[in-house]
Parts: C-alpha cells; sequence; structure tokens
C-alpha cells in the first residue's frame, strides 16, 4: 500500500480535549491523513472544526452513522480506512461496532465501552470481521516502559512478587463538574461515564500498565471506593489490593482528588533480585534497582553496549537521539504508528513484525471493563476478596 492511511474522527472537535492529541500523534509519522469527520455532538462546531483541519465540507457528517453509512459506499480509493472514536465514554460501543460491521478498523480511547457486556461485543465483532480494534492506553507507547516490560520478560528481575501502581491527579479536588467544565460534567454522570468515575477514566490505565509490564494478570483484587466531594454522584478515589497470576501482589491507587497533583502515573515491579520504577512526570528515565548494585539508570535512544543494549521494543519506538526528550505525544504516536504498521500489514498479506503488532487491542478493552465491574462489585459487597471474571 504506497499511500497513507485514510483517517475519520468522531468526537475530537473545536470543543474537545483529547481530538486534537490523537491528530498530533496520528500525523507524527507521516503515514495517516485525515478525510472526514462527525467531530462535535454540536452540528456548528463540528462544521467548524472541519473547516479548521481542512476537512471536505462534504465530508464533514452531522453525525456518525451517516459518516460510517456514506464513507462505506465511497469508492475504494477514497473512503476512509479507519475510524477514531474520541467521544465521551457512553459514545464509545455504538460507533465502534457499526464501524468494524462495516469493514472500517478501530482506534477508540478507554475506557472501551461502558460495560463488560459491551465489550465482549465488541470482541465477538473484531473476531468475526477480521478487522483491528486499537485502544490508546497511551502510557504504555513510552520507549522506557516497553524497555521496562523487555527486562522483566527476559527475568532479569527474577520471579515478580511486587506490583505497585498509582496514578493520582487532583483537578477533580472540588464540584468541578458544576463549574461548566464540559469534560468533567460528562465524567461525574453515571449515564455518560459508566459504573466508576476514577476507575474508568483513569484506574483503567494503570490496571493495563501493571499488566503490560509485568506481563501477568490480576486474578482477584480487594477493593475501596470513595466520593469525597459532596455532591458528587460518582467514586473520585479508590485503592485497590491485587492478586496475581503467578502469587504475585499489588497496590493499586487511583485518585482524582489527590490535590496538587497533575498526572503523576508511576510503576514499580519488585522480583526476587530486584526491581524497577517507572514514572509519567519524568518518561525518559527508567531506574533499576537490584539486590546488592548500585542504582541504574536506563535513559531513551542510547546505543547503550552489551548487556545492556535496549530493547528492539524500546529503540523501535524512539524517534530521536539520547537528550532529546520525548513525552506524551510521541508515546500517543507509537500507538497509532504501530496500528497503522499492522492495518498496512494485513492488507498486504504479511504478518505484522512483534514489535508493530505491540499496542493495546480489545483483549485489553474487555479486561479494563471486566476491572471496573470487579472493584466495583468488591467495593459494593462483603466479600474480602473478588474473582476477576471474565
Ligand atoms: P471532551 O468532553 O473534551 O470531548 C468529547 C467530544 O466528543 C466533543 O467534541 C463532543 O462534542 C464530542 N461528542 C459528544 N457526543 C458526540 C456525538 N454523538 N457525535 C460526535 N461527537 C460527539 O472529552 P475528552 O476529554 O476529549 O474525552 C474523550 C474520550 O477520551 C473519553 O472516553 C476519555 O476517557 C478519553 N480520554 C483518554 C485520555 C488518554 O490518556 N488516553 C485522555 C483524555 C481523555
Amino acid at each position: 500500500m504506497k499511500r497513507k492511511l485514510r483517517m475519520g474522527m468522531v468526537g475530537g472537535g473545536n470543543d474537545a480535549f483529547i481530538g486534537a492529541v490523537h491528530r498530533i500523534a496520528a500525523f507524527m509519522d507521516g503515514k495517516i491523513e485525515l478525510v472526514c469527520g462527525a467531530f462535535s455532538i454540536d452540528p456548528q462546531i463540528s462544521k467548524q472544526s472541519g473547516e479548521d483541519l481542512f476537512v471536505a465540507p462534504e465530508r464533514v457528517y452531522l453525525n456518525y452513522e451517516e459518516m460510517i453509512e456514506k464513507e462505506s459506499l465511497l469508492p475504494e480509493g477514497e473512503r476512509m480506512d479507519f475510524v477514531t472514536i474520541v467521544t465521551p465514554n457512553f459514545l464509545h460501543f455504538a460507533p465502534a461496532k457499526l464501524a468494524l460491521e462495516k469493514g472500517f478498523d478501530v482506534v477508540v480511547e478507554k475506557p472501551m465501552t461502558v460495560s463488560v457486556e459491551e465489550a465482549k461485543e465488541l470482541q465477538e465483532t473484531v473476531e468475526r470481521t477480521g478487522r483491528t480494534l486499537c485502544l490508546t492506553h497511551t502510557y504504555s507507547g513510552y520507549p522506557m516502559v516497553k524497555q521496562a516490560k523487555a527486562m522483566v520478560k527476559e527475568g532479569h528481575f527474577g520471579k515478580i512478587r511486587k506490583i505497585v501502581v498509582e496514578y493520582p491527579q487532583g483537578w477533580l479536588s472540588r464540584l468541578t463538574e458544576r463549574e461548566g467544565n464540559a469534560g468533567a460534567a460528562w465524567r461525574a454522570d453515571p449515564k455518560r461515564s459508566g459504573k466508576s468515575l476514577v476507575m474508568g477514566d483513569i484506574g483503567t490505565h494503570v490496571a493495563h500498565l501493571a499488566e503490560y509490564v509485568s506481563g501477568l494478570k490480576i486474578e482477584e483484587l480487594c477493593a475501596d471506593l470513595t466520593t469525597f466531594v459532596e455532591g458528587r454522584l460518582l467514586d473520585d478515589d479508590g485503592s485497590v489490593l491485587l492478586r496475581f497470576q503467578n502469587g504475585a501482589k499489588g497496590v493499586l491507587m487511583a485518585s482524582q482528588i489527590s490535590a496538587g497533583e497533575e498526572n503523576a502515573v508511576r510503576i514499580r515491579i519488585y522480583g526476587e533480585k530486584g526491581g524497577l520504577e517507572w514514572a509519567n512526570e519524568d518518561p525518559n528515565n527508567l531506574i533499576i534497582k537490584m539486590l546488592d548494585q548500585p542504582r541504574q539508570l536506563y535513559r531513551t535512544g542510547n546505543a547503550y553496549a552489551a548487556p545492556y543494549t535496549l530493547s528492539s521494543f524500546a529503540t523501535h519506538n524512539t524517534r530521536v537521539p539520547a537528550g532529546h526528550p520525548e513525552g506524551l505525544l510521541e508515546s500517543f504516536a507509537n500507538i497509532y504508528r504501530n496500528f497503522a504498521a499492522t492495518v498496512t500489514a494485513k492488507r498486504e498479506g504479511r504478518t505484522p513484525t512483534a514489535e508493530e503488532q505491540d499496542f493495546p487491542t480489545v483483549y485489553d478493552g474487555v479486561r479494563g471493563m471486566a476491572f471496573i465491574d470487579t472493584v466495583v462489585k468488591n467495593n459494593e459487597g462483603t466479600e474480602k476478596w473478588t474473582k476477576f471474571v471474565l
């Protein structure tokens, strides 16, 4: 395929937060172009957004149904290849399902849906249609996160015993949803957000990070959810104890009332021989702590000599030489680039490389929804541990 992949967008208009980040990420490597969209719930904003993004006016649609239907009728050489869905949580499932059924690949924001049932239906649709669905768990795109995963996988730390993940934020320390903040308003509304605010919005990110880096699956958990801000309809803070499949134990903290915090995502993993630490606020550093050794600092983009050579997964996802910091936009772009490479390879009848296939998929989306359900069920019930049921 000697051309760019053609992208359509649902949401992400001038009234949105994360849509613009998706476009920067999608365009970063020159493999993707935007050709159409239903950019907003407000048709005027959608029209204006399309104009600002130089999208042909006839391909700025009134709603996602019209977009997917009309694009599917265009000739092969013109129609979009995939849809990016960046709407509030309750509006992920329907456009994703319709797009897959009509033969389009999908990039969708997390949490993938608002229920396990919807998530499983998407999984069935992906399997039946053979299409590709990419879920944007942003933090898994960083080179030093991939290095961490590779080192755990090669047994550098021995058997893993302890996994600690944190995501404290402070932006919901007040009743922000009543202060005219549209993003906070839908997030705090159970009908548009899902069963849990804090776990849907940020808890699933770190649950995914814990499983992605450790390579281990959560088997059961014990959760404590709280609504600290008076008048709020959903939880804004959560602490979860985790049990993983090999006997490893973990702790997950997700909180939106950690006043003064920004996006302080952090993961620490400890095995029999040593451990690692990575933090979103310092993403080009990976700290390695081995028993009886001084600490080591791995940095993005270095051509270290053996045995310190960075993994192919880290270097594949790095764009500039060491010392030129990369960040959230590049991490996001890695997810898009790997998705685009996989879609292209499949269309050309090739098997994508392991590095190209390294992006979150529908299966991570199903686990994310099961995580939210299990946390809510445990928090509401009386049992100490609740099995993670898929
Ligand atoms: P937002 O409220 O800022 O924007 C939502 C957009 O969807 C707006 O443009 C709105 O007009 C549009 N929209 C709503 N209904 C629509 C419809 N029926 N048709 C077309 N457009 C419609 O929300 P946001 O902060 O950009 O979040 C969007 C999604 O992205 C959420 O699921 C959120 O969880 C996720 N998100 C993920 C990350 C990440 O790090 N991966 C970060 C932020 C948000």
